[in-house]
């Protein structure tokens, strides 16, 4: 980009200055000084900034070295009004766009430099006028050079606010992938946890839960209770009417236990046709209401298959806290123990454990 710029900004600068020597019959070799400085120039510091480590910083010190060299054709050429305008102010844009405040401070510091460099050699003279085209030139160069640099700047502007918006369209996208992500791996979390079929919660995740209930119950100071089901005669039911209406019965006592829920309850499916609930917080008593509860609803379930009417009863072992600290796998083993009582005197029936 600068190179495209500096070249034109200055081929037009050789036309001003040009037309100013003219008036001045020069020797030769201030036209030979024209070519190499406006023509020649500008190609030689775009190959070193194209070359360089850096190049922005190169291209910095390039604009530097264009004020320096403007300052050097101003003092030599008697600061002709025009001209001069037309070197300091095309340098002040360039580095204030590329350093801001600072930027005009080196690009009149530079100026400055090649005024005093060029001063012992041409002398301290003062020339401001300029012929009518030569202004004309300038205002015209000036002009043209300004209108390119906005158009320039516009164009750059509208690149930017294309990313920018892109970047924003890609930020949403990504949002919306993060979304999904969390979504599955909370799907994921809770698959992991639940029993497919009915959808309670599984033996893994009663493992990893029954601890921490026990001991919240513990430094709370209230009881948990365990509910042991088991469905009676279950085999019978698959052995009669086929495995698939085994499930459905299933899928049926795990519907009732979930509606029997309060905050709080966990009921996982502990094996086959076996479930635990968990009650924190439930003292002994209302478990067993709660129990009993459950079991009559069981009872009142109407499935049938080929047109007979299917009865499913189940039997409840109950294990509570008492006032020791008892440990998670003694309490499942004594609701457990519960149930095979409750097995024992008939089914279809609750019984409490030690
Ligand atoms: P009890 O009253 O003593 O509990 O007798 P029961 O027949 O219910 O108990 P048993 O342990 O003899 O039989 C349980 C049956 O449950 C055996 C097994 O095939 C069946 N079962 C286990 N898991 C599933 C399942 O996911 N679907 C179906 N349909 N049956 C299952
Ligand atoms: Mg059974
Ligand atoms: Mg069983």
């Amino acid at each position: 980009m600068n190179h495209r710029n500096r070249t034109a900004s200055w081929a037009m600068g050789c036309g001003v200055v040009g037309l100013h020597l003219h008036s001045l019959n020069p020797p030769t070799w201030a036209w030979w000084a024209l070519v190499g400085q406006f023509l020649v120039y500008p190609h030689l510091v775009y190959l070193w900034a194209k070359r360089a480590r850096h190049p922005l910083q190169a291209e910095i010190i390039n604009m530097r070295l264009d004020a320096f060299c403007f300052g050097m054709w101003a003092a030599s050429l008697g600061f002709p009004l025009w001209i001069t305008f037309l070197f300091g102010i095309g340098t002040c844009i360039n580095l204030a766009a590329f350093e801001g405040r600072q930027g005009l401070l080196e690009a009149t510091g530079a100026l400055l430099l090649g005024v005093l460099v060029a001063l012992p050699w041409t002398g301290l003279r003062f020339a401001p006028d300029s012929s009518l085209p030569v202004a004309l030139l300038s205002i015209v160069t000036l002009s043209t050079y300004l209108i390119l640099y906005s158009l320039g700047a516009h164009t750059r502007t509208l690149k930017l606010h294309q990313a920018r918006q892109r970047l924003k369209e890609n930020e949403v996208a990504l949002q919306n992938q993060l979304a999904e992500i969390r979504l599955l791996q909370t799907q994921l979390r809770e698959e992991v946890d639940r029993d497919p079929l009915t959808g309670l919660y599984n033996r893994r995740y009663l493992a990893a839960t029954i601890d921490r209930e026990l001991a919240r119950c513990l430094r709370d100071g209230t009881p948990l209770c365990v509910m042991m089901l088991d469905i009676d005669h279950f085999k019978r039911i698959n052995d009669r009417h086929g495995h698939p209406l085994g499930d459905r019965v299933l899928v049926a006592v795990a519907e009732t236990l979930s509606t029997t829920l309060r905050a709080g309850d966990i009921a996982c499916r502990y094996g086959g046709e076996e479930f635990l609930l968990l009650l924190p917080n439930v003292s002994p008593d209302t478990a067993r209401e709660r129990a009993e509860e459950l079991r009559s609803r069981v009872a009142q379930l109407r499935l049938s298959c080929d047109g007979e009417a299917i009865e499913v009863r189940i039997s409840i072992g109950l294990a509570c806290t008492s006032d020791r600290a008892v440990h998670a796998t003694t309490l499942v083993q004594q609701a457990d123990q519960a149930l095979y009582q409750a097995k024992a005197l008939g089914r279809d029936r609750v019984e409490t454990g030690a």
